[in-house]
């Protein structure tokens, strides 16, 4: 068993470790070297830490996501936790570098592995966990145990036997506004979207958005079993707010936010466009996903990995809506 699952460490390794970490980062990597988490800052008193554009691997921790911490005069507000524990006491020890204050509060945007398994590190200081009620079911689900257990596999060591699913305290049903430290969070829900429970949170006075994986930073998102349509309306929703920086769930923060909004939507209802045809056409999805034109899409980061199980999973959605 031990030889074996070091067997698939290192296939995992050289397949997306090396080649894909070497390529894109320009540096080269040592096995037991981290990948590198350094706050940037996205506004006065807010900052994100920013995972690789790479799916989640013993090699690369599962930092593949990014979280932000806004510091206020009482407490710590963090959005999401990261993917493992390991990688969410790295984030504390960054925030403790910027402040002394004890996070207060950890916002999930959504129950995602790479935004909730870093949980477990916030709860045990004592911060409040806040996420939508729409996830309490599937946290409690086979499917989310089937998950985690998937997860201490391919993410050996830094998902394993100690890592736990991990509830909110509070569960929102609706728009909820918290104030910290003299500063404001429009907690709001934007599912069914990427997932159903989605929230967003937004900084009136900062203009700061935190969308989750609502909007994907210059990449193509990862559409998984997600209502495309919900979401594109989601992201028009998002498009009202008067956010100047948006920090996304993967990907760098936005400064030209309406473009980025712009290209998640477009690629959404480019999806549903051409697999919605050809649902309605009942031609083959192979036929269908050759002959769809993808150029606006195709130099994008995380295209030739999720492309195509995006549109089939639109090309099934399509199926189930079309008439
Ligand atoms: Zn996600």
């Amino acid at each position: 068993m031990r030889r074996h699952l070091l067997h698939d460490w290192f296939l995992v390794w050289f397949g997306l470790g090396v080649f894909a970490i070497g390529a894109s980062q320009g540096f080269a990597v040592q096995a037991a070297e981290p990948p590198p988490m350094q706050p940037q800052q996205a506004a006065p008193g807010a900052w994100y830490v920013q995972g690789l554009s790479e799916a989640g691997s013993s090699a690369n921790q599962n930092f593949i996501a990014n979280a932000g911490f806004v510091v206020t005069a009482q407490g710590v507000v963090v959005i999401d936790a990261l993917g493992t524990p390991a990688l969410a006491q790295r984030m504390l020890d960054q925030i403790r570098r910027i402040t002394t204050q004890p996070v207060s509060h950890v916002i999930v945007t959504h129950y995602h592995p790479d935004h909730f398994y870093g949980l477990q590190t916030f709860k045990a200081m004592g911060a409040r966990i806040i996420a939508h009620r729409a996830a309490r079911d599937y946290l409690h689900s086979e499917q989310a145990q089937a998950r985690l257990a998937a997860s201490r596999q391919t993410m050996a060591p830094w998902v394993d036997n100690q890592t736990r699913l991990i509830d909110a305290d509070d569960w929102l049903d609706a728009e909820r506004t918290l104030s910290v430290g003299g500063v404001l969070f429009q907690i709001k829900p934007m599912g069914p979207a990427h997932t159903p429970e989605d929230l967003v949170v937004y900084l009136p006075e900062k203009k700061l958005l935190f969308a989750g994986d609502l909007v994907f930073g210059n990449r193509v998102p990862f559409v998984g079993q997600s209502d495309s349509g919900q979401w594109a309306k989601a992201l028009d929703a998002l498009l009202s707010f008067d956010a100047t920086v948006i920090v996304p769930g993967h990907g760098p923060a936005s400064t030209q936010a309406r473009a980025d909004l712009q290209l998640t939507r477009d690629y959404l209802l480019h999806l549903r466009r051409t697999m919605g045809q050809a649902a309605r056409d009942m031609e083959p999805f192979d036929a269908a996903y050759q002959s769809a034109d993808w150029r606006h899409f195709e130099h994008l980061p995380m295209f030739q990995l999720v492309n195509r199980i995006n549109a089939y999973n639109t090309f099934l959605l399509m199926e189930r809506e079309s008439p």
